[in-house]
């Protein structure tokens, strides 16, 4: 389904800057304005997906996709002692912007569980 324009939409569009790390014809990659780790880059889809909950078998080759986004730039950042890749979904899930993201955190030891 697709939603609301966020910032992310104004971010794809080039209305407001981001420092962005990545871009191809199917998402984006760009640095977290508030990290929670030395390296926090969010990569979302540029088709306007609300969140994990409204995907379907559409969108399987574009979930895998920004997967595999992810570790490249997991890769290129030289995170080789591991990091934590975070998809928020809904209000209990903590998601605050409406538009699809996978959070790369690394550079720092994560606990687990988190809260
Ligand atoms: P969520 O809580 O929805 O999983 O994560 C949203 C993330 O987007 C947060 O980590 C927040 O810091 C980030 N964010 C919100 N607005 C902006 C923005 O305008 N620019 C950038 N680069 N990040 C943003």
């Amino acid at each position: 389904m697709n939603h609301e324009p966020t910032i992310f939409d104004k971010i794809i569009n080039r209305e407001i800057p981001a420092d962005i790390v990545y871009e191809d014809d199917l998402c984006l990659a760009f640095n977290d304005i508030n990290p929670q780790a030395p390296v926090h880059v969010l990569i979302i889809p540029k088709k306007p997906i609300v969140s994990l909950a409204e995907v379907d078998e559409q969108d399987t080759a574009l979930l895998g996709h920004l997967l595999v986004v992810v570790s490249k730039i997991a890769r290129q950042l030289g995170l080789d002692s591991g990091y934590r890749t975070v998809l928020n979904t809904g209000p209990d899930g903590g998601q605050e912007v409406y538009h699809l993201h996978f959070h790369l955190l690394g550079k720092r030891p994560l606990k687990w569980p988190p809260g």
